[in-house]
């Protein structure tokens, strides 16, 4: 059984109905009240949603307008800080950021992190809150070993054979603890440098695991089940 640890449909109503067909689990990531609405309408009680406010976002999303979003999701993120992809100040982003781990460690809810270019404020931070986390893409050569002690999870993202970090990431991390994703298909479309259809999803997992599996040493039949049931145990 395939899966898919974190994924934008980004409104695609196709890609949800192909996730529900194809019994594909994934965790469906919402960034503002008006996603969790749409996803909500879209994926049913089929699929897990995550809502947060992603670090992008710190400067736009008020606390009190995303409270019952936080409430009602039985996963907080993506969540995060990120000082190469956009300009939203550091200083806001690290205060609704280390909101949001608060919340989610008091309200005992697993977290899905974002840590572009900010992997050592990002370890600090969770440290300080303990929970069970879901390194969304990890893909800088520094700090892995830090976040395996502290017993993450991790996704692996579809440019596993052409970024070294992520290639070395996908042969470390404990077998139990390793996810694979998309990020949605405009990632992946990003990421493999060519244009990605709703249709090819299934085969960019598949994908995906044959390579992880490959740098492993497994059958891909063996590590799409570990992968399987890792997930489930990440959503328990
Ligand atoms: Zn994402």
């Amino acid at each position: 059984m395939l899966c898919d640890a974190h994924c934008h449909l980004d409104g695609s109503a196709e890609l949800a109905a192909l996730q529900r067909d194809e019994h594909i689990l994934a965790v469906i990531n919402c960034q503002s009240p008006t996603e969790w609405e749409t996803n909500r309408s879209l994926v049913g009680d089929h699929q897990p949603l995550s809502f947060g406010i992603h670090p992008w976002a710190a400067t736009t999303l008020h606390w009190a307008e995303v409270t019952p979003y936080l409430e009602a999701t039985q996963l907080i993120g993506e969540i995060g800080m990120d000082s190469v992809w956009t300009d939203v100040n550091l200083l806001e982003q690290a205060r609704l950021f280390e909101a949001q781990l608060h919340f989610a460690h008091d309200h005992r809810k697993p977290v899905i992190l974002h840590t572009k270019g900010c992997e050592r404020a990002v370890l600090t931070a969770i440290r300080k809150y303990p929970n069970r986390y879901l390194v969304h893409w990890y893909a800088s050569p520094e700090y892995q070993a830090d976040y395996i002690r502290l017993d993450c999870y991790f996704t692996i993202g579809p440019d596993v054979l052409t970024d070294p970090a992520v290639t070395q990431l996908a042969k470390t991390i404990p077998l139990n603890r390793l996810l694979i994703e998309t990020d949605g298909l405009s990632a992946v479309a990003w990421a493999q440098h060519r244009p990605v259809q709703v249709t090819d999803y299934p085969a960019i997992l598949k994908q995906s695991l044959r390579i992880v599996a490959n740098l492993r040493g497994l059958a891909p039949v063996d590590l799409e089940a570990q992968v399987y049931q890792n997930l489930q145990r990440f959503l328990s």
